[in-house]
C-alpha cells in the first residue's frame, strides 16, 4: 500500500499487516513519508486504535533498522523503569544511580516532554554542560563505567520513536494506548533489557485519566515487554495530583538531589521510587522480598553512595553540578481565597500552566526555559486557610493567576488522603 492508503485504512479502522506498517515507519525514518503523513497515521491510530498484532508490529516498526545495545564482556544485569508520563515525575533521576549502587547497570533511554507531563531529558539539562545526545558507543561506556546513563535515542537507537515522539507532542496524538506501547517498547527494546519496570499512571495529570485505561495500558505494556522477552512489570500510580512538590525542570533537578541526599524528600516520591526499585532488585534475585529491597535501597540514600553515582554520571555526561542553579527566578506565591480542603489537585492545568511559562514546548521548534516551574506544597486532603499559598511560581514576568487556581479544588468538607500504588500487574 502506499503511505496514503496506509492512513486511510487505518482511518476506516482496518487492521494493517505487520509489512504494511514496518514499509511505512520505514518510510517515515527515510523520509519518504512526510512528517504530516505521520501525523494524520498517529491520528487515526489514535480514533480507531490497533490489535494486540498491530501493537507489536508498530513496536518491531519503530525498533526496525534501529541498532539494539549488545552488552559483551559484562554479567552485570540489565534494568530500567519507563513512566508513562506525569506531573512532577522525577522518579528517574533518582532510581538511575540509586539502582546503580547495586550490581546492575542502567542504560536509561528518555524522552522529552510529552503533552503537560516533563520530560527526563529536558529536566536534566538544566544542569549545564550535561549531554544527553550520547553515540551508541559513549552510552554504552558511561553505563559501563558509572553504572548508569540518561540518554536520548539517537539516529542509530529507537530513530523512529524519536521523530515520532516530537510529532504526537504538538498533534493531540499522545494519549493512544498502542502509540504509548510501541513508543516506550521500542526504546527498552533497543537497551536490550533484562528487566524492565513501568510506571502507568492514572488520573488527572496522566494520559490515562481512569484507572481502567490505565490498568488496560499497564497489560499491554507487560505483555508485550514479555512476548518480546523482557522480564516486565507495572505498577499503576497515582496521578491524581503532582509526584513531589516541584514541577519545572531546574526545580525538578534539586528535589532529586534533595531526595538522593535524603534531606528535603517529598514522601511519596521516595515512596514510590522505592517501590519501583524494589521490583527490579527483586527481578534480579538481589533481593529475597520487597522489605529487605526497600532497606537496602534506603540504606544507599542514606550513605550518601546514591548521591555520589548521581554526581559521576553528571560528570561523565559532561554537568557541571557547580555551575547548577536550580533557583534563578524569585518565586511569587499564589494564595488560596477561601479555607477549606484541598479535594484535586488537576496535573493536565499544571502542566500545561507551566508550558505557557516556557517550561515546555507548544511547537516542535521551541526551547525549553529550564528556569520557569511551580513548588506545589499542597496535597490532596490537606486543609488550607484562605491567604495560604497554593504554589509559589517561578516565571518571568506576569503570569495567569487565574488558570493556575482553577487547578485546586477546594471545599469545606475533609476529604481522604489518596493512595499512591493502585496495583501490580505481572
Ligand atoms: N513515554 C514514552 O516514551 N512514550 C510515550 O508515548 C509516553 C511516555
Amino acid at each position: 500500500m502506499t503511505p496514503t492508503q496506509v492512513i486511510a485504512a487505518k482511518r476506516d479502522g482496518q487492521a494493517l499487516s505487520e509489512t504494511d506498517i514496518q514499509e511505512f515507519i520505514a518510510g517515515f525514518v527515510s523520509g519518504e513519508v512526510a512528517d504530516y503523513q505521520m501525523s494524520a497515521f498517529a491520528m487515526a491510530v489514535y480514533f480507531q486504535g490497533m490489535t494486540a498484532e498491530e501493537t507489536v508490529a508498530l513496536t518491531r516498526a519503530l525498533l526496525g533498522r534501529g541498532e539494539t545495545l549488545e552488552w559483551t564482556n559484562d554479567s552485570r544485569p540489565l534494568v530500567d523503569k519507563h513512566s508513562t508520563g506525569g506531573i512532577g515525575d522525577k522518579v528517574s533521576l533518582v532510581l538511575a544511580p540509586l539502582l546503580a549502587c547495586f550490581d546492575l547497570q542502567v542504560p536509561m533511554i528518555s524522552g522529552r516532554g510529552l503533552g503537560p507531563t516533563g520530560g527526563t531529558l529536558d529536566k536534566v539539562e538544566a544542569i549545564p554542560g550535561f549531554r544527553t545526545s550520547l553515540s551508541t558507543d559513549e552510552l554504552q561506556e558511561i553505563a559501563r563505567t558509572v553504572g548508569c546513563v540518561i540518554a536520548g535515542a539517537s539516529a542509530d537507537l529507537a530513530p523512529a520513536d524519536r521523530k515520532l515522539y516530537a510529532l504526537r507532542d504538538v498533534t493531540g496524538t499522545v494519549a493512544s494506548q498502542p502509540l504509548i506501547v510501541s513508543s516506550i517498547l521500542s526504546k527498552k527494546l533497543a537497551e536490550n533489557l533484562d528487566s524492565l519496570v513501568l510506571d502507568v499512571k492514572a488520573g488527572s495529570g496522566a494520559f490515562m485519566k481512569s484507572l481502567e485505561d490505565a490498568k488496560a495500558l499497564g497489560r499491554a505494556l507487560v505483555d508485550v515487554g514479555r512476548l518480546s522477552g523482557m522480564k516486565t512489570s507495572a505498577m499503576v500510580t497515582n496521578m491524581e495530583q503532582p509526584l513531589g512538590r516541584m514541577i519545572g525542570n531546574a526545580v525538578e533537578v534539586q528535589e532529586s538531589i534533595d531526595t538522593l541526599r535524603q534531606g528535603n524528600s517529598s514522601a511519596d516520591l521516595l515512596e514510590l521510587t522505592v517501590h519501583l526499585g524494589s521490583e527490579l532488585l527483586q527481578s534480579q534475585s538481589l533481593a529475597d522480598n520487597e522489605k529487605q529491597a526497600h532497606r537496602m535501597l534506603l540504606e544507599k540514600l542514606r550513605d550518601g553512595s546514591a548521591f555520589a553515582k548521581f554526581e559521576e554520571m553528571v560528570a561523565a555526561q559532561g554537568g557541571n553540578l557547580a555551575k547548577f542553579v536550580s533557583h534563578e527566578l524569585t518565586p511569587v506565591a499564589v494564595c488560596a481565597e477561601t479555607s477549606g480542603f484541598v479535594h484535586a489537585i488537576d496535573g493536565q492545568t499544571i502542566g500545561n500552566f507551566v508550558i505557557q511559562l516556557g517550561g515546555g514546548r507548544q511547537k516542535v521548534t521551541d526551547k525549553i526555559d529550564h528556569a520557569v516551574g511551580l513548588d506545589v506544597p499542597l496535597k490532596v486532603g490537606h486543609q488550607v486557610e484562605a491567604g495560604q499559598p497554593l504554589a509559589h511560581v517561578y516565571a518571568r514576568g506576569d503570569f495567569d493567576t487565574s488558570s493556575l487556581m482553577s487547578a485546586f479544588t477546594i471545599h469545606e468538607s475533609p476529604t481522604e488522603t489518596l493512595p499512591l500504588i493502585y496495583e501490580r500487574i505481572g
